[in-house]
């Protein structure tokens, strides 16, 4: 574990069953924590409402998410902020069996634990509020580049963001627009 993700640890063995309330401050020292190849943001400021309620069987949390994250639009690859908001549950039963082919929304927690880290769950849950696309509003977009762009995804299918280590090679026609946008 993270030294900076120890603050995200419930210790669950001390808590009365009932309802028990947390609060969270998400931002960049956060997100450097899972940032790999396919992460689209690495910035952001998002508030995090845990809602923890324990039973003699399980914990089911509910996490309320609202901010905003910086991104890159689609469309003109110009810097975005996403406004997100949504809600999301997550029942943790107290077992050690997997709940292998289960619902997503249940994972067991080993009988010996005593602590649950929800940093993972927090990072999922903001992942899961990003939109299929994620652009500037009508108009809002930088028109310089997103002629240039639309040229591009005309002439052939491509890839927009890399699957694998193999294909970290720049596209030389995404490099000479990198350039002109850094000139602006
Ligand atoms: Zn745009």
């Amino acid at each position: 574990m993270k030294e900076n993700l120890k603050k995200y640890n419930i210790s669950f063995v001390g808590l009365k069953e009932g309802i028990h309330g947390y609060s969270y401050k998400i931002g960049k020292e956060f997100f450097t924590n899972f940032i790999n190849a396919d992460s689209v943001f690495e910035d952001g400021n998002v508030d995090v409402e845990l809602q923890l309620e324990k039973s003699s069987t399980m914990l089911v949390l509910m996490f309320s998410i609202n901010g905003t994250l910086n991104v890159e639009c689609d469309v003109c690859i110009d810097p975005l902020v996403l406004n997100i908001s949504n809600e999301f549950r997550q029942i943790c039963k107290f077992s050690d069996e997997a709940f292998i082919g289960s619902d997503d929304e249940v994972t067991a927690i080993p009988l010996s634990d005593y602590e649950i880290n929800v940093s993972r769950f927090i990072y999922e849950f903001i992942h899961l509020c990003i939109p299929a696309k994620m652009t500037h509003e009508d108009g809002g977009c930088n028109d310089k580049v997103k002629d240039i762009v639309s040229q591009y995804l005309l002439t052939e299918k491509p890839e927009l963001e890399p699957q694998s280590k193999e294909s970290e090679d720049v596209d030389p026609r995404w490099a000479t627009l990198k350039e002109l946008k850094n000139k602006n």
